[in-house]
C-alpha cells in the first residue's frame, strides 16, 4: 500500500521511533485518516447541499498511549512546538496553533461524555498542510479514533466525523462544514462518498479510475489561501440573504427557475451567486448518476461546468487556479477544476493515465510563464477512510 511517495509501512515505522524518541516506551498503537479531494460540489455544503468528496491515499498517522494523570502531550514531525496541556483546561479559545486541532478533538469527545484519560501523541503524515486537502480533517478523524479507540469510547464513525468537526468550529474556530471529516472517517478505496450535508446521509459510488485508464491529478498552486476568511463568510451572507429572498430554508431547496425568476430581487452578485450553488447541486446529482451508471469517462464536463460557475457566477478562483485548469485541458484532461474553497489551493484533473506526464508538464510551463512559482503535481487514488495501522 502506498501512501503518496511513501509506503505505509515506512510512515508507521517512522512514527514509532518517533514516539520512542519523545516518549521512551512503544505506542499502544498507532492510527491514521486520510486527507481529501472533493471531486464535484464547492460551496455547496453551508447551503445544506450535495458534495462528492472522495479519501486519498495520503494520510495523517497518529502514534499513541495511554498515560496515568490527565495531561495530553502532543508531538509533530510536521509543525512544532510540541505541547503539553492539562485535559480539564482545554476548550474553545484555550488553546493555540496545532495543537488545537487533535485537542479540539479530545475536549469534543469529553462533551459527548467519553471518559478520557491522559495521553501521548505523536503525529505525522503525508497530507501536505494547507494545500486544500483537508490535513486538518485528516489529524482530527486520526486523533478522534485514536482517543476513542486508546480509552474504549464506544461511538460509530459518524458521531467521531461530528466530534472532530467539532473540534474544528469551536476549539480551532474554523466554521467549516461537514464534508472533510466525513469522507476522511467514512471513505472507501476506489469510491467517492456522495453526501447530502442537510440529513448526512452517505452513499458509496464507484470511482474504478485505474479500471477505466483514468487518473486524477492535483496540481497544488502553492498560492496561499488569500483573502479566504472574509470571502467565505461573505458569500455564506449572500447565500443566506438569496435563500430569504427566495422564501425558501436553504438554496438546497430552491430550483434554477425560481432563481432566475427573481433576478430582479436578488440582483447582482446575488442572482450569480444563488445561481452557483443551485446549479452546483444539479452536477452532483448528475455526476453520482454517471457513476452509479459506470460512466465515469464521462465527467468531465461537469467539472469544466462547476470550475467555469466558480469562476464567473462565485467569484472564488484565482489566477494560478485558472491557469492550472486551463493547462490541464490543453493538454488533454477530460476535465478539471478548483477543489476546495478556492483562492489557491488546489485544482484536480481527470485525466488519461497515460497522459497525466504532459498534464504536470502543461502545467509547469504555464505557471512559468505567467511569472508563478512551480507548482505541486501529483496523482491520488481514491482511499479507505480512518483506520488502525498497528
Ligand atoms: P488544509 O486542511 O487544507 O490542509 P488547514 O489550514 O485547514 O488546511 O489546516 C492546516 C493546519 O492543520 C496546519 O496549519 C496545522 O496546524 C494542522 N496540521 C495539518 N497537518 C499536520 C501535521 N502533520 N502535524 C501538525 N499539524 C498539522
Ligand atoms: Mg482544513
Amino acid at each position: 500500500m502506498i501512501s503518496g511517495e511513501h509506503q505505509v509501512s515506512d510512515l508507521v515505522g517512522r512514527v514509532v521511533d518517533a514516539f520512542r524518541d519523545q516518549v521512551g516506551r512503544d505506542p499502544d498503537g498507532v492510527w491514521a485518516a486520510p486527507g481529501r479531494v472533493n471531486l464535484i460540489g464547492e460551496h455547496t455544503d453551508y447551503n445544506d447541499g450535495f458534495v462528492l468528496p472522495a479519501a486519498i491515499d495520503r494520510l495523517v498517522l497518529v502514534a499513541a498511549g495511554r498515560r496515568d494523570g490527565g495531561r495530553l502531550r502532543l508531538w509533530s514531525l510536521q509543525a512544532g512546538p510540541p505541547a503539553d496541556l492539562e485535559l480539564a483546561a482545554v476548550g474553545p479559545g484555550r488553546v493555540e496553533g496545532w495543537a488545537a486541532y487533535p485537542a479540539g478533538v479530545a475536549w469534543a469527545l469529553g462533551q459527548a461524555g467519553a471518559q478520557l484519560g491522559g495521553a501521548d501523541l505523536v503525529v505525522d503524515g503525508d497530507v501536505p498542510a494547507g494545500s486544500g486537502l483537508s490535513s486538518s480533517a485528516a489529524l482530527e478523524c486520526a486523533t478522534a479514533i485514536a482517543l476513542a479507540d486508546l480509552h474504549g469510547a464506544r461511538l460509530d464513525r459518524q458521531a467521531l466525523a461530528g466530534l472532530a468537526r467539532r473540534a474544528e468550529n469551536e476549539v480551532v474556530g474554523v466554521p467549516s462544514g461537514a464534508m472533510d471529516q466525513m469522507v476522511s472517517m467514512l471513505g472507501r478505496a476506489g469510491h467517492a462518498l456522495f453526501l447530502d450535508t442537510r440529513s448526512l446521509e452517505t452513499e458509496q459510488v464507484p470511482l474504478p479510475l485505474e479500471e477505466s485508464g483514468l487518473c486524477l491529478v492535483v496540481i497544488d498552486t502553492r498560492a496561499g489561501h488569500r483573502l479566504v476568511d472574509g470571502a467565505y463568510a461573505d458569500r455564506k451572507a449572500a447565500c443566506e440573504a438569496a435563500a430569504a429572498v427566495l422564501g425558501v430554508p436553504a438554496l438546497r431547496d430552491a430550483t434554477l427557475e425560481q432563481v432566475e425568476a427573481a433576478a430582479e430581487a436578488l440582483g447582482d452578485p446575488g442572482l450569480r451567486r444563488a445561481r452557483h450553488v443551485v446549479t452546483e447541486n444539479a452536477r452532483v446529482l448528475e455526476a453520482v448518476a454517471l457513476l452509479r451508471a459506470g460512466h465515469l469517462d464521462r465527467l468531465g464536463p461537469l467539472l469544466a461546468a462547476s470550475h467555469a460557475s466558480l469562476r464567473d457566477d462565485y467569484e472564488v478562483s484565482s489566477p494560478e487556479l485558472d491557469t492550472a485548469v486551463e493547462a490541464a485541458v490543453d493538454a488533454g484532461a477530460a476535465g478539471a477544476r478548483m477543489t476546495g474553497a478556492g483562492f489557491g489551493g488546489s485544482a484536480i484533473a481527470l485525466v488519461r493515465a497515460d497522459l497525466a506526464g504532459r498534464v504536470a508538464d502543461r502545467a509547469r510551463e504555464a505557471f512559468a510563464a505567467a511569472g508563478f512559482g512551480p507548482p505541486e503535481v501529483t496523482t491520488v487514488l481514491p482511499s479507505d477512510g480512518a483506520r488502525r495501522l498497528a
